[in-house]
């Protein structure tokens, strides 16, 4: 059965009611099917207008649970969502950027979901909506593992919330993979860097992705960051042993040494780039 509940009150006591699964631009769940057709209810969301675009609260910066990757590239973001936007434009094609939504990325929870390590590294809070009322938590502890999270059956993610907190930081998206364009990454990094007035980085955040079975933040590495003169060079900081918690595998796509290898010079690139976006 097809459902297209118009309110999202009328979406999440559909869920409670009888169950369903959630649709919504279809991009991963159409390809997901294969050649079999959706068994069950299907409740497309598509037409909670009230979860669709992005807004400036006081506290967070909120995007709906039906933002498409083309509404977070047009809309004017501070810079430390230059990575997201970064990490939009490579979602797929034009077509699965207009369709695609950040919510259905999360919620798809693959390890190389280009819009994760952009989200973490903003310290980005899922907030789910059920029958029962809203809850939050931080995308951190959403995602736990390979098309993994904590989302009950009967939640619809209704917004990512980002703190204010960074606005003004450096923020870079840097995606690898084995063509240009319409690709899934075999390593991505991204980076957000806050400065200090004499020039020295008072807050830094790294994740990577599809190097582990969820996108991480380099913790050790972050923490040796703060403090450092925020200059040309500052990719020498980083150690091999900062990229210890990820844990790649072999695939089509690459061998796992060569996504550590790979991570490696990524993530060194990525500071260096914040630099330039200064
Ligand atoms: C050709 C092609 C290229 C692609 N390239 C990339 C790429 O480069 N990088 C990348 O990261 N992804 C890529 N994707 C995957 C996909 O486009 C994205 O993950 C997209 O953001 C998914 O959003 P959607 O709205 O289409 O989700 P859907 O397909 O509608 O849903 C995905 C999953 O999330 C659930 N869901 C969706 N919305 C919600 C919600 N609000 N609350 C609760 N559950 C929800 C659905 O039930 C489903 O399980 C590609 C897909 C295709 C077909």
């Amino acid at each position: 059965m097809y459902l297209r509940p118009k309110t999202l009150d009328e979406a999440v006591s559909l869920l409670a009611s009888a169950g369903g699964q959630i649709l919504a631009g279809g991009t991963d769940f159409y390809p997901a099917l294969g050649e079999r057709l959706p068994q069950g209810r299907v409740v497309d969301i598509t037409a909670l207008g009230e979860i669709r675009g992005i807004s400036f609260e006081q506290q967070h910066i909120r995007i709906g649970g039906l933002t498409t990757w083309s509404e977070v590239i047009r809309t004017p973001l501070p810079g430390c969502f230059d990575a997201l936007k970064a990490a939009a434009r490579e979602v797929g094609s034009v077509q699965i950027q207009n369709r695609g939504t950040v919510a259905g990325n999360l919620c798809n929870a693959s390890p190389a979901a280009d819009g994760v390590p952009p989200l973490l590294v903003l310290d980005a809070e899922v907030e789910l909506a059920s029958a029962g009322g809203r809850r939050r938590l931080l995308l951190e502890e959403f995602l736990t593992g390979n098309r993994k999270t904590v989302r009950r059956a009967d939640e619809i993610l209704a917004a990512v919330l980002v703190p204010r907190r960074m606005e003004d930081a450096a923020s870079v998206f840097l995606k690898l993979g084995a063509r240009r364009y319409l690709v899934i990454s075999i390593s991505m990094v991204a980076a957000v860097v806050q400065v200090d007035d004499a020039g020295r980085v008072l807050e830094a955040h790294v994740a990577v992705g599809s190097c582990s079975a969820r996108a991480l933040r380099l913790r050790d590495l972050e923490r040796d960051l703060v403090g450092q003169a925020f200059q040309r060079g500052i990719g020498a900081a980083v150690k091999v042993e900062h990229l210890a918690p990820l844990s790649p595998i072999d695939d089509v796509r690459a061998t796992a040494n060569y996504r550590r290898d790979a991570s490696l010079t990524l993530v060194r690139r990525a500071l260096e780039a914040c630099l330039e976006t200064r």
